[in-house]
């Protein structure tokens, strides 16, 4: 072969052999949750694929499967290896942020990712019921719910979900006036507030014998806005 002709071989059948590899992950990725690999996955497994899928998003290469696929797959029953709840935050969608799709995770959302008695019954079936191996707290930077509860804000039925939020704040030593315009105290609160949701969570009966069991996991985590970026704090 002439050596042109070697070298565009050879480059064509490295191609040909990173197409297979990329393939073989998105058949992985794209591949639906069932009892079966719901069983077999640990809780350290569940956080590696929510780890490694925002990876996959902030390297901008998200696999692309096919929806509606998964929702013919998912039609009989659902069996997600992880619930995640997030605040409301149109920035902070969870099936992005982690590249996760149908029938993946279970997802519930508050304004200020609030673990209220709702929230963690809705957490109790997801886990002891539905069989999910991880929760994790997502909170995230600049939240307006954070935000709110530090100035006090009263609107409606608002002023209620604030005032449990207010907890974390009060919980924290600052110097001054606790106000929304200090960009340190608003990230101190939304990471004291992750803590708090994962403390209670940890302390309700149902879930920690879970735990104890090892057939879950109850993490927390922190979401920059502005890179789609994660900071595991718990
Ligand atoms: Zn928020």
């Amino acid at each position: 072969m002439p050596p042109l002709d070697r070298r565009f071989a050879l480059k064509a059948a490295a191609a040909l052999a990173a197409t297979a590899t990329t393939a073989g992950v998105a058949a992985a990725t794209c591949a639906v949750q069932t009892a079966a690999s719901q069983a077999a996955m640990t809780p350290a497994a569940a956080l590696q694929r929510l780890q490694d899928g925002n990876a996959r998003f902030v390297a901008g290469q998200p696999e692309h499967c096919d929806l509606l696929e998964q929702v013919r797959q998912t039609a009989g029953g659902q069996a997600p290896f992880a619930a995640v709840l997030g605040c409301i935050d149109s920035r902070a969608p969870p099936e992005l942020l982690f590249d996760q799709r149908i029938g993946d995770i279970f997802t519930a959302r508050i304004a200020g990712n609030l673990v209220d008695d709702d929230m963690l019954g809705s957490l109790e079936f997801a886990t002891h019921v539905a069989g999910a191996r991880l929760i994790v707290v997502l909170g995230h930077s600049e939240c307006g719910a954070i935000k709110g509860a530090i100035d006090g804000v009263k609107l409606g039925h608002l002023t209620g979900l604030l005032a449990k939020i207010r907890p974390a704040l009060g919980a924290l030593k600052y110097q001054g006036v606790a106000s929304s315009r200090n960009a340190e105290l608003v990230q101190r609160v939304a990471e004291r507030n992750v803590q708090d949701g994962v403390a209670r969570l940890a302390r309700a009966p149902v879930l920690a014998k879970l735990v104890q069991a090892e057939r879950l996991k109850i993490v927390g985590a922190m979401h920059d806005l502005g890179t789609g970026r994660l900071t595991w704090t718990t």
